[in-house]
């Protein structure tokens, strides 16, 4: 099974639209393109925005922070105020602290609170809803992007890590994180949330990594989040959502030895579809925890609709090749194409993101450094699988793909089953707030577009979204808290189903007047206990 000579691995960073460097932001397409969520003001009080804090005081925080204070007047401001996903309307911050240490982030968090400013951590930016961006501070964590290993088996990692730089600073050290593909993600609010990712089955989900944070809470208190102080909030933390508890300056997280990778790619025509991903979701459950998989079919507009099985395995390329030929004897229908083939560790991370004929320096997004990756336009729904689908669902899934195939061929639609199971499964809720341990599989559907691409295409993509969200995706299973959704509506128990009561528990205690406060955080209770 060596016949596809240079495998694009995963090739994730391609199913998402790229939205040229140049794009006019914040034009036509842009505004109308905003989800409802991104309109809702977030002020606490009827005063505007702009006149809770003067410009004095404003002068006042930017002198005494280390870092940099941008402002609606900065040169910089149109650039600065954007986040990963072009297709929300940028919001308008009266502040973004580009914060250079932890005082930083308390002299604002004190700031916002003092003036009743809205205030938001932003890391890497990615928040698919804009959550990370708002009308009033932004707390940049960028600049805190430093990697230490501290002993043998955990690094201390700033928050505004990117995962590409996070990689790369550890393999030189032979260790690594299990952690997420795209190399722009902020570690902050990958870890915070989850962290599923091609290593997830063998070492866990990033969040369940996290040893101890240190947390800037609503007090601007720098808290020491670890298992004998302030444990509850650490349990929080590992999975429980970014944005929700404070202000997360830096994690200790657990490491891994670099050891051999081999990775698979399998295409399939679109009339095995219904049989591939029956198959994958009967054969993923019972492999090995060396195996990571992913079942994606998406369409390629005019190029149609295709068949993608892939994966990575923790060890030989032998011992993959059996592996990958129980699926195929399991499914009597040969790929089209395939291979199986060994891979760098580093290399395979780079691939994975999309960078793989790149330095370290342009696998950043355009604006950051030397960085070449374009931002995208694009709108996700997420799920889980908890038990292998009946064959009438699998059907309904593929029909509707076909369809929006048909109506909008100008966007890429996919959707893409991504493997849980192994280490994933093995932990215990007291450790951890994250609510899918037990999913086979997690569920992201997205569309994605190009400047070219029609309004009236665009809304046959949030159709067919809301189609699935309705007609394929069950509510009970659950979505995704990283793959944030403004348009879900029983959002708290999708994201955090058993853990709900504990993290309203939680929340109340470290933040009881809802400082952090978002369209989707966790809500504070009106009686509140003692911080854990
Ligand atoms: C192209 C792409 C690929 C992705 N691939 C994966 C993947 O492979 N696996 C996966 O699990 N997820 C993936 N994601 C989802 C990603 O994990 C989430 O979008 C994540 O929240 C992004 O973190 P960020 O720091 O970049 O975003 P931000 O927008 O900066 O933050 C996201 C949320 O966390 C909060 N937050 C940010 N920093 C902090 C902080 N320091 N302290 C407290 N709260 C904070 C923000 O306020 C916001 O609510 C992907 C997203 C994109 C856009």
């Amino acid at each position: 099974m060596h016949d596809v000579p240079r495998r694009d691995f995963l090739a994730r960073a391609l199913r998402w639209g790229a939205w040229g460097a140049g794009t006019a932001l914040g034009g036509v397409l842009l505004e109308g393109c905003a989800p409802s969520s991104t309109k809702r003001p977030v002020a606490t009080t009827s005063l505007a925005v702009a006149e809770r804090a003067s410009a004095a005081d404003w002068r006042r925080l930017a002198a005494s922070l280390r870092g940099v204070l941008v402002r609606p007047s900065s040169p910089s401001y149109a650039r600065d105020r954007l986040l990963f996903d072009a297709a929300l309307a940028p919001r308008r911050p009266q502040g973004i602290a580009y914060c250079a240490s932890n005082d930083d982030v308390a002299r604002c968090v004190a700031f916002a609170r003092e003036h009743a400013v809205p205030v938001t951590a932003r890391s890497g930016g990615h928040s698919y809803a804009g959550y990370s961006a708002n009308d009033g501070l932004i707390v940049d964590l960028s600049r805190l992007h430093s990697v230490d290993v501290v002993d043998s088996d955990s690094a201390l990692v700033g928050a505004g890590t990117r995962l590409i730089d996070l990689y790369d600073s550890l393999a030189k050290r032979g260790r690594l994180v299990p952690g997420g593909s795209c190399a722009s993600v902020g570690f902050a609010g990958l870890a915070l949330g989850g962290g599923i990712g091609v290593l997830a089955r063998r070492y866990g989900l990033t969040c369940d990594n996290i040893l101890e944070t240190t947390t800037v809470s609503a007090d601007g208190s720098q808290l020491r989040v670890a298992p004998d102080s302030h444990p509850d909030l650490l349990w929080a933390q590992r999975g429980g959502g970014g944005g929700n508890f404070g202000v997360t300056t830096s994690f200790r997280v657990r490491t891994y030895p670099v050891g051999p990778l081999a990775l698979f790619t399998l295409h399939f025509a679109w009339e095995a579809a219904q049989e591939v991903l029956m198959t994958w979701m009967h054969w993923i459950g019972h492999q090995a925890d060396e195996l990571w998989a992913n079942c994606l079919l998406q369409s390629e507009g005019l190029d149609g609709l295709n068949v993608e099985v892939s994966g990575v395995w923790c060890g030989s390329v032998n011992d993959l090749a059996t592996v990958v030929d129980s699926f195929v004897r399991a499914l009597g229908t040969k790929p089209t194409s395939s291979f199986v083939g060994g891979e760098d560790y580093l290399h395979a991370m780079a691939d994975e993101a999309g960078c793989s004929s790149l330095s370290l320096a342009a696998c950043h997004l355009v604006g950051d450094g030397a960085g070449t990756l374009s931002r995208a336009a694009f709108r996700a729904k997420s799920s889980y699988v908890v038990a292998p689908w009946s064959d009438a669902r699998v059907t309904r899934a593929l029909n509707s793909l076909a369809l929006v195939s048909r109506r909008a061929p100008d966007l890429g639609a996919s959707l893409a089953f991504d493997s849980y199971g192994g280490a994933i499964s093995r932990v215990d809720p007291a450790h951890s707030a994250f609510a899918h341990h037990d999913a086979l599989a997690g569920i992201q559907a997205t569309h994605s577009w190009s400047t070219f691409s029609s309004p009236t295409q665009i809304a046959t993509g949030d159709e067919w979204l809301r189609e699935l969200g309705a007609n394929v995706f069950e509510s009970r299973d659950g979505a995704y808290v990283n793959y944030i959704d403004p348009t879900l509506e029983d959002w708290l128990d999708a994201y955090y189903g058993a853990s709900v009561a504990k993290l309203v528990r939680v929340k109340s205690a470290v933040d009881p007047d809802d400082l952090f406060h978002f369209a989707q955080s966790i809500p504070v209770k009106s009686t509140t206990s003692a911080p854990g």
